[in-house]
């Protein structure tokens, strides 16, 4: 039977082969990761663990997990290679959220209070926005970023001291500066809690040796797949060794069932992509072009938060050309160029249209471009831009 499904493939394809994408949380994955995610794994049940799995432990686990079992630890392996850490991982998490609701899960209780960048400043759903599980289940509280847009250490330090959480937060999907993980661990010894790192964004830059490490920092790491890793879409906990029996229960069988074991298969490529040199140097590419691109904005006039960029992404603060992030968005949109709009320091506008626009250089880059191509990018942006504030002049 033929599937109405593949017309829509086939538009998406051409639409992202078509488009310019700078959205700061996209890439494009290989052929390989398309062939393993796209596999036969994906009929296999394996709740669970390799260990317990192979023993048929009790009977409660499902026969025919022989290949599946080396997979996984296949997997594991390769990605505590990648980062070069003893740490244990666990690769089923179907997604960066998952992986935060077990890893939260593995040390807290539902009430228990965590201490995260505050979401409109750069942090995540996942890190208390009251819509979200993390926000309904744990008291949260936050840190800022100063008026020039950097994380506020003495700010992190006052509100551990004055709120006394169980778990410490560091991470973010909009900031463009270099994380003092050491800083952070300080903090989280002196008050007594527990210090979790989100690498979500940066994880790419990690395992290429672009942003410090956060392993032998913290006590939980979580991290997206699909984003400057570039591999299948899903997520990964890391943890220390004596908390991984309780990182495991809180992924299976606390919040998942079924792991999909195709998409542990596109992990696992992806692991094993990330330890190239190739690999090394595209994550290289991806930082010198993010800084040309936000130096061009600056030359033209621009107001670029921080000043500048340390890793795969950067804020344009649109304030001064008194355009709101979502009519740019917009427009650029119908020009085949797609970012998102985000909310900027000191933000006056709603969430819904915000003062600025997040550009992120990780999936141009690995379609190839260079500075100069970025640079190109920079200055069409600024001629729609300056199009649409002389269109709003008359
Ligand atoms: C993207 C992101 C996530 C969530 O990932 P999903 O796979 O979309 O659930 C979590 N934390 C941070 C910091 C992120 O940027």
């Amino acid at each position: 039977m033929e599937s109405k499904v593949f017309d829509f493939i086939a538009r998406e394809r051409a639409r992202q082969e078509r488009n310019i994408e700078l959205i700061a949380s996209e890439n494009f994955v290989s052929e390989n990761v398309l062939r393993a995610v796209g596999s036969v794994l994906t009929n296999k049940y394996s709740e669970g663990y390799p260990v317990e799995r192979a023993s048929g432990n009790r009977g409660r686990y499902y026969g025919g997990c022989e290949v599946i079992n080396e997979l996984e630890e296949y997997c594991c392996q390769q990605w505590k290679q990648v980062f070069s850490t003893d740490y244990h991982v666990n690769v089923q998490p179907h997604s960066g959220s998952q992986a935060n609701m077990a890893a939260f899960l593995s040390v807290l209780t539902p009430g228990d209070r965590i201490l995260s960048m505050r979401l409109d400043n750069g942090g995540h759903l996942t890190h208390g926005s009251p819509v979200n599980f993390s926000g309904k289940l744990f008291d949260m509280c936050f840190y800022g970023i100063n008026d020039e847009g950097f994380i506020d250490m003495a700010d992190v330090r006052a509100k551990a001291l004055e709120q006394r959480p169980k778990l410490i937060l560091a991470g973010a999907s909009a900031y463009s500066r270099v994380i003092d993980f050491a800083a952070f661990a300080e903090i989280a010894k002196e008050v007594g809690a527990y210090f979790m790192v989100d690498m979500a964004h940066i994880a790419g830059l990690v395992a290429a040796g672009d942003h410090p490490s956060p392993f032998g920092y913290a006590d939980l790491i979580t991290t997206t797949t699909h984003k400057t890793l570039r591999g299948a879409r899903g997520g990964l906990i890391f943890c220390r060794p004596e908390l991984a029996r309780k990182v495991d229960s809180a992924v299976f069988p606390g919040t998942q069932g079924g792991p999909l074991q195709h998409v542990i298969a596109g992990k696992a490529v992806a692991a094993e992509e990330a330890q190239t040199e190739d690999f090394r140097n595209y994550i290289h590419q991806v930082v010198k072009n993010c800084r040309a691109m936000a130096e061009e904005f600056s030359r033209m006039g621009y107001k670029v938060v921080t000043g500048g960029t340390d890793n795969h992404l950067f804020l344009l603060d649109l304030t001064d050309t008194g355009l709101t992030g979502k009519a740019v968005q917009d427009e650029l949109d119908r020009h085949g160029i797609t970012l998102n709009k985000n909310a900027v320091p000191g933000e006056t506008r709603s969430p819904q249209q915000c003062s600025g626009v997040r550009i992120g250089t990780a999936a141009m880059t690995t379609r190839g471009y260079k500075e100069a191509d970025f640079i190109a990018v920079a200055r069409k942006i600024d001629q729609v831009i300056r199009a649409m504030q002389a269109e709003n002049r008359q």
